[in-house]
């Protein structure tokens, strides 16, 4: 780090909506703890017309130097100088069409075509606004002005301190000043936003476009209790007067956490009853409760360096269910967590591509489709782990002292255990170290012999590789006696192998119990499977363990450990699952397994599906009904598309009948909305065409317009699927390209035709935004590379040896395509 640190920015803008640029003048108050001939700077995409360092009094010019490669300027101070440097730099850049730094986002309003410029800045595109030192470490004030139309409205992190009419139709708006942050947080932004507030402590604002903010209540209802939960666990105030969200159509990720000022899609904001599915809304409270969590860890306390980006989005994903199981009891949001978080942590976490939470240095610390199943999702996993082993209230008193020691500052994960360990006087570090240290997680191994059961831990990976990793792991194990009681066995397995005495008249035993363990099980015996089998036929074991079995047996499946036929035979235990947890994942299992195998074993698999999912349907009803459980209105949506797509007759009669209604202008619920325009697409294929394309055009809804990109991946013909390639690339607005290109991938009429559109369209895909075309590849190479495995591989050989782009999505999008490979070569042996 430099001698010389910033402590405050005053920043004064000037867009220009029409011609896409805007002028700038930033000043700069650092201090220099040693003499210094030059400042550094980050600086990005500007043009830098000026400089001048304030010296005895005077604003003298300085000369200055840009390095577009390094992304710095640098500039030379007429002397050494010491203390505090005062300077000024004018400048000029692009409202850009990126997503990233100061950029443009369209929007139609009253039939004619506009667009607002707003802010998203991490992890380092501050640059691209004003030069500065952009790490999260520099923290600095802020006073940010800008000058805009004068029907416009400006938001930035703070309230408005001053506004000044300059006559000639545009006004100065001044802002607050913020209190110490970090540069990725600021934010600023304008256009013709709509409010909906709810006064008090601190004022909560939703902004939206005009007409719509209605849409807003839901969310500002919600994020008013999220507020006060969060002020309440935390120990410690929200800091800022006002807090804003911001519904932006135009945006690449899903939210973005700007202190005071957070950024959303609008299908993670707005609540329209018409097209809002229980999926849709549970989905909003969470990205809520996420970028709530994020205002204390991350804002108020920021990683000191990216490598500690796990200490944000561990943590604002564990409370993005926290705070959401609060208050929604019943919508079972941590089941929820274990097939979104958890489940799909690990799938990521078996490659050998692969880093540990705590990334370490260099180009990999940034958050893409690589890392971010690591920080967020096996961050958020562990966390839980760690609650479990210091207990809650432990756990929250830490987090307290975690939060109150370094506000307005910055941590380590250090920091993080330190806190932990004083309030609960456990060995935190030592537990913790492994798990956030090393790459990867255990598979315990367990067989019977005579009384005892040994447990055996090596690193799963799904394809072979030799490591010499141990974790200590909390292991629970749960016995079952046959007089029908049980008992739990907590122990800890830190060797090679541990050797646990079985009391007499055990009947079976299930290892993580209620699954709250990060690691995988395999059972060495048939005997116990088939035991723990009979329990799931006749549910004495739990959703969360039902999940657990199936679940662990499929990533074996998959690694190559047990046959295809070994895991069907046992899904036949699953015939009357009437369970969320359970059936969500077996339907994501068996479409996977539907889409990797391919020719007759398809038609299995398919076989199976219809069987299953026709029977769950059957018992939950077709039709969504008011008092259906949450969980249960989810599932329905999910199970109708796969039965129809797996052949059932029942399910594509009632889906035909309303997706006919939906042509006609009749209404269908939301909560299957988006399984009948999947259905639509698949059944009636040039018809649907139209109606579905025609509807994407005039629907006013980013909920709506998400679920007919889905349906446009779902169509059969080869030709209609050849004009979905087209309208994604010319019709489809770049920040969802990617959905209908990822229903794609899951289409197997659709893969065969995805490496050859990739290949003629490489250049089109790569101006992407990075995060969009990892997403991309990450689809096309593990489904569409199927079959071409030798093609693909050599292909992205001498790409790589050329490029950096996208360099770990195709690295381990292309390990997925191994293990898939693998798969279908042993399917049909
Ligand atoms: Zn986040």
């Amino acid at each position: 780090m430099s001698s010389v640190k910033p402590n405050h920015y005053k920043i004064h803008l000037e867009p220009d909506l029409e011609r896409f640029t805007f002028e700038g003048t930033v000043e700069i108050y650092l201090d220099a703890s040693e003499p210094t001939g030059e400042v550094s700077l980050n600086v990005l995409d500007l043009a830098l017309w000026n400089c001048q360092v304030l010296l005895q009094g005077e604003l003298k010019p300085c000369r200055f130097s840009v390095d577009p490669q390094k992304e710095t300027v640098t500039i030379l101070l007429p002397e050494k100088m010491q203390g505090d440097i005062a300077f000024a730099v004018t400048y000029t850049g692009k409202i850009n069409n990126k997503m990233a730094g100061f950029y443009r986002s369209r929007y139609v309003l009253d039939g004619k075509e506009r667009f607002m410029a707003v802010t998203q800045f991490e992890e380092s595109d501050a640059r691209r606004a004003f030069p500065c030192k952009d790490h999260p470490a520099e923290k600095a004030t802020f006073d940010v002005e800008m000058v805009v139309g004068a029907a416009k409205v400006a938001v930035s992190n703070m309230p408005i301190e001053d506004e000044k009419d300059l006559g000639g139709g545009r006004k100065r708006i001044k802002f607050q000043r913020t209190p110490r942050m970090s540069t990725y947080l600021l934010f600023f932004g304008v256009g013709d936003f709509e409010f909906i507030e709810d006064p008090g402590e601190v004022l909560i604002r939703v902004a939206t476009l005009p007409g719509v903010s209605e849409q807003g209540r839901f969310s500002l209802e919600f994020t008013r209790k999220a507020l006060s939960f969060a002020e309440d666990y935390y120990g410690v105030r929200f800091p800022l007067p006002k807090l804003d969200l911001l519904a932006i159509a135009d945006f690449a990720a899903g939210a973005m956490e700007n202190w005071g000022a957070m950024t959303f899609r609008e299908n993670l904001l707005l609540h329209d009853p018409e097209t809002t599915s229980k999926a849709g809304e549970e989905r909003i409270c969470e990205v809520i409760a996420h970028e709530l969590a994020h205002q204390w860890f991350g804002d108020l306390v920021t990683p000191e360096d990216w490598k500690y980006l796990w200490l944000n989005e561990s943590f604002a994903t564990f409370f993005g269910f926290h705070i959401v199981n609060h208050y929604y009891p019943e919508w079972d949001v941590w089941e929820h967590f274990l097939h979104g978080q958890t489940a799909t942590a690990l799938d990521r976490d078996g490659l050998r591509e692969n880093f540990p939470i705590e990334i370490p240095g260099g180009d990999h610390v940034v958050i893409n489709i690589s890392t971010a199943p690591i920080i967020y999702n096996k961050g958020g996993s562990i966390l839980r782990q760690v609650e479990g082993y210091v207990g809650s209230d432990r756990f929250r008193d830490g987090l307290r002292r975690y939060l109150k020691t370094h506000e307005y500052g910055c941590a380590s994960s250090h920091d993080l255990w330190e806190a932990l360990e004083t309030v609960s006087a456990k060995p935190v570090a030592k537990m913790m170290e492994n798990w956030i240290g090393q790459a990867g997680f255990p598979l315990v191994e367990v067989k019977r012999e005579q009384d005892r059961l040994i447990f055996s831990q090596s690193r799963f990976t799904y394809l072979p590789g030799r490591w010499e990793q141990k974790w200590v792991i909390p292991l629970t194990v749960r016995i079952f006696f046959e007089d029908g009681k049980s008992e739990l066995i907590e122990t800890v397995l830190e060797d090679e192998t541990l050797s646990v005495e079985l009391q007499k008249g055990a009947a079976a035993y299930k290892v993580n119990d209620h699954q709250r363990g990060y690691y995988r099980v395999r059972y060495l015996e048939k005997e116990n499977l088939g035991a723990l089998g009979r329990r799931i036929s006749e549910k004495s074991l739990g959703p969360v363990d039902r999940w657990g079995l199936q679940s662990d047996l499929y990533a074996l499946v998959k690694r190559g450990d047990v046959r295809l036929s070994d895991y069907a035979a046992f899904l036949t235990y699953y015939v009357h699952e009437d369970a969320f947890l359970p059936l969500t994942t077996m339907a994501a299992n068996l479409h996977h397994l539907y889409v990797v195998a391919g020719g007759a074993k398809a038609d299995k698999i398919a076989s199976i599906g219809a069987k299953l999912f026709e029977g769950a349907l059957e018992s939950m009803g077709y039709e969504p009904r008011d008092e259906d459980r949450h969980t249960t209105s989810i599932l329905r949506d999910q199970l109708l598309w796969q039965a129809v797509l797996y052949g059932s007759e029942q399910a594509a009669a009632f889906a035909r009948a309303k997706f006919s209604d939906l042509v006609r202008g009749g209404k269908v619920h939301p909560d299957i909305m988006r399984s009948v325009m999947q259905a639509g697409a698949f059944l009636e294929g040039e018809k649907a065409y139209g109606w579905l394309t025609a509807r994407f055009q005039a629907s006013p809804s980013e909920h709506e317009r998400m679920n007919i990109l889905v349906a446009l991946g779902c169509f059969r013909q080869k030709e209609l699927l050849e004009r979905v390639q087209e309208y994604v690339l010319d019709q489809v607005p770049d920040r969802n390209k990617f959905v209908t290109i990822g229903a794609l991938a899951e289409n197997a009429h659709a893969i065969p035709a995805l490496w050859p559109w990739y290949l003629s369209n490489q250049a089109r895909f790569e101006t992407f935004h990075p995060i969009h075309y990892e997403r991309v590849l990450s689809v096309i190479i593990p489904y569409g590379g199927l079959v071409k495995e030798r093609e693909v591989k050599d292909f992205f050989k001498t790409y790589l040896e050329k490029h950096t782009k996208a360099k770990d999505a195709i690295k381990l999008s292309l390990e997925r395509l191994e293990i898939h490979a693998r798969m279908r070569r042993a399917f049909n042996a």
